[in-house]
């Protein structure tokens, strides 16, 4: 018998470390190459593999109206050993899964290491593998080392592989008050995939502009860290509030310019000021602010922009941020079992697939792992069903994600990294009465539509697993 050849693995994250136990468990021997400690990036403090870098928190664990916590749940039917291990190591936290770091940390790598069909290397990777490795996956995450990043970068092109994450709020769009916005795009100006009302478009007043710009300037913003402030990342994504900074009228000559667009509601008045809204996936269901991006606290980001007519009931699925991170512009680059189009033996997991947070990182390692067993095995990899969480996640980096401007810079990306949210996943239909007869309205209503979706998520996920195993155990 010819032995199998191992699947390598760089970097020994959250997604990395889910990515090998998927594939060990799967009986296919794999190699994780971690560069911790020989080198250290700027965030991480240990040499543990899956450490958490800042926060302890793995969000929500209520699998029933929290997107995050449908996540967890369907890792756990899938034998994650990240959530495994969070769930070992929980700390009291309400109904979020907090864990501790150092014990949650060390169980990973104890699993890892202690599994004979894993062996762990400690040494960088600073370039583009050696081609005997046929396949592999790059969990390198936001703190890529330069080394490969530049050699993905070269590989990919310039403008595909990024440095900093420049992210717009999103918000739910059956939140928007559809009785002050209105649909166009500037000039009706149908574009490439448009109509001509591919924009939702918010008017202001010039009071309400100068209390807006007053309400940006004096908002509390976060801290920029010492090794962020070093790297450029300015040009053509500058906050909003610095550009609010600049001068009173900066951002109505920018990302808030009224000109090209008519108000309905209101023929005979000029708007001041218009935010425009783009949408941000297939479904239509996600809409993101235009240029937006900010460094403003998330509590503040709410209250500020739901002073913006027509939001003032928003529902953000996405807060804006402004990080260093390194992503790739994956709806573009990759493929839909997550390989690298120009170079498939190179498959992307975690961050740096353009999800965000420690347990979308996680979940892409999981099914990267999964993806490269089923390949290693001659089959083809299946996506689990969009009706899924993790269906739905893969679906956003790997083509769900859409933008039809054709009036931003050339040079501004529109994909920006994601967390999980239920406007990913199409909605379910519930009734408008409960099983008593009452009608079920305003947040209950909420309530059982995000129910709905969670449990069709279960009940389809489980026949992907169930399809999944017999189409392994076929090829065995
Ligand atoms: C400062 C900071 C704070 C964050 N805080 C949070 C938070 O509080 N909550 C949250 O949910 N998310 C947070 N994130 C976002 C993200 O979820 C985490 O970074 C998460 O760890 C990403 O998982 P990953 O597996 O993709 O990358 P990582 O967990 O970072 O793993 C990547 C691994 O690859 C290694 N590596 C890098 N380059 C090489 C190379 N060339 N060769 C070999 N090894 C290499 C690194 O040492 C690292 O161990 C934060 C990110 C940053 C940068």
């Amino acid at each position: 018998m010819t032995e199998t050849k191992p699947i390598h693995i760089i970097g020994g994250g959250l997604a990395g470390s889910e990515a090998a136990w998927q594939i060990a468990r799967a009986g296919v021997p794999v190699v994780i190459h971690e560069m911790r400690p020989v080198r250290m990036t700027d965030a991480h403090k240990t040499e543990g593999l899956a450490e958490l870098v800042c926060s302890n928190s793995f969000r929500s664990d209520d699998w029933e109206t929290n997107a995050v916590g449908l996540l967890h749940e369907e890792m756990r039917r899938a034998g994650s050993l990240i959530l495994a291990a969070g769930d070992h190591h929980r700390l009291p936290a309400g109904g979020a899964l907090a864990v501790d770091r150092d014990g949650f940390s060390n169980e990973v790598t104890r699993q890892l290491a202690e599994s004979p069909l894993v062996r762990i290397e400690r040494s960088e990777v600073a370039g583009l593998p050696p081609e005997s490795w046929d396949s592999v996956i790059v969990a390198t995450g936001p703190l890529t080392s330069p080394g490969l990043s530049q050699a993905v970068q070269k590989l990919t092109g310039e403008g595909e592989l990024a440095f900093f994450d420049a992210i717009a709020p999103v918000i739910h769009r059956e939140t928007i008050d559809l009785s002050i916005v209105w649909f166009q795009s500037r000039y009706d100006k149908p574009g490439p995939a448009g109509t001509g009302a591919d924009y939702i478009n918010c008017p202001m007043t010039k009071l309400e502009y100068e209390v807006f710009i007053k309400a940006l300037l004096d908002g509390e913003k976060t801290s920029t860290k010492e090794w962020e402030a070093s790297t450029p990342y300015f040009n053509g994504c500058l906050p909003i509030e610095v550009m609010a900074e600049r001068g009173p009228e900066t951002l109505r000559f920018g990302p808030m310019k009224p000109v090209g667009l008519t108000n309905p509601h209101k023929t005979s008045e000029r708007p001041y000021a218009v935010v425009q809204l783009r949408q941000d996936n297939a479904l239509a269901s996600l809409w993101n602010m235009v240029g937006f991006q900010t460094k403003l606290r998330h509590g503040e980001q709410v209250r500020i922009f739901r002073m913006i007519p027509g939001l003032q009931n928003a529902e953000f699925a996405r807060l804006g941020g402004l990080h260093r991170n390194t992503f790739l512009n994956s709806p573009k680059l990759l493929d839909a079992s997550l390989r690298l189009k120009a170079m498939p033996r190179l498959r992307f997991a975690g961050q740096i697939t353009g999800v965000e947070g420690y347990v979308e990182s996680a979940a892409i390692g999981l099914l990267a792992g999964r993806f490269a067993v089923a390949e290693r095995r001659g089959l083809v990899p299946a996506s689990p069903p969009e009706t899924t969480a993790l269906g739905a996640l893969l679906a956003h980096i790997t083509g769900g994600h859409l933008s039809t401007d054709e009036l931003e810079q050339a040079a501004a990306r529109s994909f920006q990294p994601m967390n999980i949210n239920y406007g990913l996943l199409p909605t379910a239909k519930v009734s408008d009465h409960d099983a008593s007869g009452k009608r079920i309205k305003g947040k209950e209503k909420g309530l059982a539509k995000k129910r709905a979706v969670s449990l069709r998520a279960l009940a389809d996920l489980k026949g992907w697993l169930a399809a999944e195993s017999g189409a392994q155990a076929a090829a065995e």
